[in-house]
C-alpha cells in the first residue's frame, strides 16, 4: 500500500510523466485480479455501511462473516486458494459498493511506475490496452489512495 493521496501527482513537478499521452483501459470483468492470489482488500466504514446495505445485512453480520483485521485495518477475507469472498462465479458480488483499492485497480502507482510495469500488470489484466483513454488527469485522479487513515 503506498502513501499518495488521490488526485497526487507521481511524477516530478515540471516533468510529464511516460503516460503523459493517455491510457487505455476497459475492464473486461475477466475476475483476474480478485482471484487466485492472497492479498488485502481494505474497506473503510461507509464501504462497509454501503455495501452490507447492497447485500441486505446489518454492517456487524457483514464483518462477522467477510472480514479480518490486519495491523488495525480491516480487510475482506479470501478462501484458502486466495479468492476474494465477494468473488462467486457470477463475479464480484458487491460490485456497485467494491472497495476503492478495486474501483481504481489497475491506477495504482504500483502499476504506473514505468512503461515496463503497466505491460507486466497487462499480462494478468486483458482490459489493459482496450477501450476507454485515459487522459493523465484522469490517471492521477485514480491514483491507489493511502487508506490507512480512514
Ligand atoms: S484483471 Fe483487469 S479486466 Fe480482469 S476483472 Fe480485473 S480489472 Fe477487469
Amino acid at each position: 500500500m503506498n502513501n499518495s493521496k488521490p488526485g497526487k501527482n507521481i511524477h516530478k513537478k515540471g516533468k510529464l510523466p511516460w503516460y503523459k499521452d493517455g491510457l487505455r483501459f476497459e475492464c473486461q470483468r475477466c475476475g483476474n485480479c480478485c482471484r487466485g492470489e492472497p492479498g488485502t482488500v481494505w474497506m473503510n466504514k461507509r464501504e462497509i455501511e454501503d455495501t452490507s446495505a447492497l447485500l441486505g445485512i446489518s454492517p456487524n453480520q457483514f464483518a462477522k462473516e467477510n472480514l479480518r483485521v490486519i495491523n488495525g485495518r480491516i480487510s475482506l477475507l479470501e478462501y484458502d486458494n486466495g479468492d476474494c469472498i465477494m468473488y462467486n462465479d457470477k463475479g464480484c458480488k458487491i460490485y456497485e459498493t467494491r472497495p476503492l483499492q478495486c474501483k481504481t485497480f489497475p491506477f495504482w502507482k504500483s502499476n504506473l511506475r514505468n512503461a515496463s510495469e503497466w505491460k507486466e500488470q497487462g499480462k494478468t489484466c486483458p482490459g489493459i490496452g482496450k477501450g476507454k483513454l485515459y487522459t493523465v488527469k484522469e490517471i492521477e485522479s485514480r491514483l491507489r489512495p493511502e487508506l490507512s487513515n480512514l
